[in-house]
């Protein structure tokens, strides 16, 4: 077998690393911030008739513009929106592929502020558009004045704010959206794969949408929705932004399949969403529970918690596995990051930590 050095790929791609959260079916699974609840039955049975009608449709391609979801989508979200400004994809990854293929690509660049979703750096290379980073504030924060300054700095065609911020849970005030939306001429994408675990009364970008046109918020089905597995992603933007998307989308892009479970789904919006609370709870139980343990816990609007105070991490890491429970180690000096499971599998992590002893050494 060859190997990647032997094939003719890409200059910039050479040496570079795939996405690799470790998939394990071990007891307990709290690394990829997925919900550890199951949809409920009856909302499944509907889901399952829904896709049973589109199979006797397979004969034909889908709806190119997947009307029924993205209304659907318009009324979960709320705010006014309508369909016109929604778009959407197979996971919100997808959507900020398209994105940076319509907006990014060889010679543009993308300002974003690390530690944080892994992916954009990834999809920001696959696409050649060219990755520039600037600090954040102490306690992974960001400031109106940081993140200005970093946008002055480098001019960047898009800038990438995670809000709330993956792998460190860290909120992002509305003012510094506002703030770094006035000193781009780019595109400002919010990723807000977590609003739906941020406090109630805690306001979402979606509200600065009017009057501007640059400025594009996505969202995910796979959090909150329990619906990782279905692969459904969504923005809401300006409709221009949209006739950009449908430039470098692939036709058909979101199968009959995917458009009849994602449209069933939504048309449960409050059920699917009942877990939130409960895993607000349990997040709540870990910011608690971790300092307890005598681990520093940084503030969280997400379903995840990121934990500082380890010895050796990867160390921690293995143990856990060992007692079947998977987190993640995201790379950061001294810290783990996990995800607020059912109260069952908290409690599980929870007494496997303390099992360990001070700093997380056996
Ligand atoms: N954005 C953020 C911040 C994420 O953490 C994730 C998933 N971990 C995604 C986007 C992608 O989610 P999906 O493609 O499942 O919508």
């Amino acid at each position: 077998m060859a190997s990647l050095s032997d094939l003719p790929i890409r200059d910039d791609l050479r040496g570079q690393s795939p996405y690799g959260a470790p998939q394990k079916h071990v007891r307990v699974q709290l690394n990829v911030n997925e919900n550890s609840h199951p949809i409920p039955e009856d909302v499944a049975r509907d889901i399952v008739e829904s896709v049973a009608g589109a199979v006797l449709t397979l004969n034909r391609y889908p709806d190119r513009e997947f009307t029924a979801l993205r209304e659907g989508l318009a009324d979960y979200l709320g705010h006014g929106l309508t369909a016109a400004q929604l778009w959407a994809a197979n996971g919100s990854n997808e959507i900020i592929q398209q994105l940076l293929q319509a907006f990014g690509g060889p010679g543009r660049s993308v300002l974003a502020f690390p530690p944080t979703y892994s992916m954009h750096g990834i999809i920001a290379r696959g696409t050649g558009t060219t990755w520039l980073t600037a600090e954040r504030d102490p306690d992974y924060r960001l400031s109106v004045e940081t993140v200005v300054a970093a946008i002055e700095a480098h001019r960047p065609d898009l800038v990438f704010l995670c809000a709330p911020n993956n792998p460190t849970g860290t909120p992002v005030p509305l003012e510094v959206i506002e703030a770094a939306y006035a000193a781009s001429d780019g595109i400002v994408f919010v990723d807000e794969a977590y609003a739906e675990f941020m406090p109630a009364d805690a306001p979402s970008a979606i509200t600065l949408l009017p009057d501007r046109h640059r400025l594009v918020v996505s969202r995910t089905m796979s959090k909150a929705f329990a619906f990782a597995g279905a692969r459904v992603g969504y923005l809401a933007a300006d409709p221009a932004i949209a006739d950009a998307l449908r430039l470098v989308r692939l036709p058909y892009h979101l199968s009959a399949l995917t458009q009849a479970a994602a449209v069933a789904a939504l048309r449960h919006a409050p059920e699917m969403l009942a877990m939130v609370d409960d895993i607000r709870g349990q997040r709540d139980r870990l910011l608690r529970e971790l300092p307890a343990l005598g681990y520093r816990a940084h503030e969280s609007w997400s379903n995840f918690v990121l934990f500082d105070g380890l010895a050796d991490p990867h160390a921690t890491f293995e143990a856990l596995l060992e007692r079947d429970v998977i987190i993640r180690d995201v790379g950061l000096p001294g810290a783990l990051r996990v995800t607020a499971g059912t109260e069952q599998e908290t409690t599980l992590f929870l007494d496997a930590l303390a099992e360990l002893g001070a700093g997380g050494a056996r």
